[in-house]
């Protein structure tokens, strides 16, 4: 199975587009003769949920996770940092795959649990909310197309657990797709902009650290319970990166910012960039700088 980084198989697609109340013929079980077939050839764009839920399966940090189980690539053009599941030395397979199936399957990603389905989301014009469709995804290998079970796609979906990961993944996805889409027009973010991208997207366990800095606090204006909050719950953590996100990547006042605070930064850091960074405390808060540089833009 392979998805692009909106999420979107890239297999055989049947191009008929269906809504939540449409069935599909689709039935995935243990005694099917292509039983893990789909994951023996993988090529699975990871989502920041998927991230947060694997990497807290396996008991390590979001760094570790990504260092052991993924792979980089470019999202797009300007180089936007995406991260894929990784196979197993020397095959196509998926590194979680056990002769008795998933070996992750109740944290398994959203682009498994989607599987044989594919989804869309379109804003038409004017529209303040997004509209989501569906389609069949019909690979030669998968024999689930032709078991006797017919379901609508909110059945399947709700059976999946995909619906939390939409929810929690939906802004994020939103970000690829305007910064896909507005293309030229905003231009290559800074490098600063797409190491923040990285850190929020992926590194959950790195960004709470770079919002629990006092850098951090010098600069953005956050209620001290809502903080507070944000160092215990990893899902809303996710979600206010999301936010700062918007602001780094599109100048969006999403969060806000303490007085004087960037001009202030700017000047720290005009000041210590001629000195070499001495130590990790010192590297941290050259990744503030850099923020602060990107917010500036
Ligand atoms: S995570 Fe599980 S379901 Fe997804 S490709 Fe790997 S083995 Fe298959
Ligand atoms: S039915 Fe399709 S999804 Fe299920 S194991 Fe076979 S190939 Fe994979």
């Amino acid at each position: 199975m392979s998805t692009d980084p909106s999420g979107t198989p890239t297999s055989p697609i049947i191009p008929t587009q269906l809504g939540l109340d449409d069935k599909f013929q689709f039935r995935c079980h243990k005694g099917i003769t292509c039983f893990n077939k789909c994951c023996e050839n993988i090529d699975i764009t990871l989502t920041p949920y998927d991230i947060a839920r694997l990497k807290n399966r396996f008991g390590i940090s979001s760094r570790e996770f990504i260092d052991r189980f993924t792979v980089d690539f470019a999202m797009d053009g300007h180089g936007m940092p995406g991260l894929k599941l990784r196979t197993r030395e020397g095959s196509t397979a998926c590194v979680n795959l056990t002769p008795e199936g998933c070996g992750v399957y109740s944290d398994r990603p959203a682009a498994c649990r989607y599987y044989a389905l594919g989804m869309v989301s379109m804003r038409k014009k004017d529209s303040p909310v997004d509209e989501d469709s569906y389609f069949v995804v019909k690979e030669a290998h998968c024999l689930g197309h032709f078991e006797p079970q017919v379901q609508t796609i909110r059945d399947y979906r709700r059976e999946q657990g995909v619906d939390l990961y939409d929810e929690i993944n939906r802004e994020w996805r939103r970000i690829i797709l305007k910064k896909r889409s507005s293309g030229p027009t905003v231009g290559r973010p800074s490098e600063r902009s797409f190491e923040l991208f990285f850190l929020a997207s992926y590194d959950v366990d790195g960004f709470r650290e770079f919002v629990r800095s006092p850098g951090f606090d010098e600069v953005f204006d956050l209620d001290p319970a809502f903080k507070e909050e944000l160092m215990h719950d990893e899902v809303k953590l996710l979600k206010f990166g999301f936010r700062l996100l918007r602001q780094v990547l599109f100048g969006e006042k999403t969060i806000a910012l303490k007085p004087d605070a960037v001009e202030k930064r700017i000047e720290r850091y005009r000041r210590r960039n001629a000195q070499a960074p001495a130590d990790k405390a010192q590297a941290l808060a050259d990744a503030q700088d850099r923020l602060y540089e990107s917010l500036d833009d």
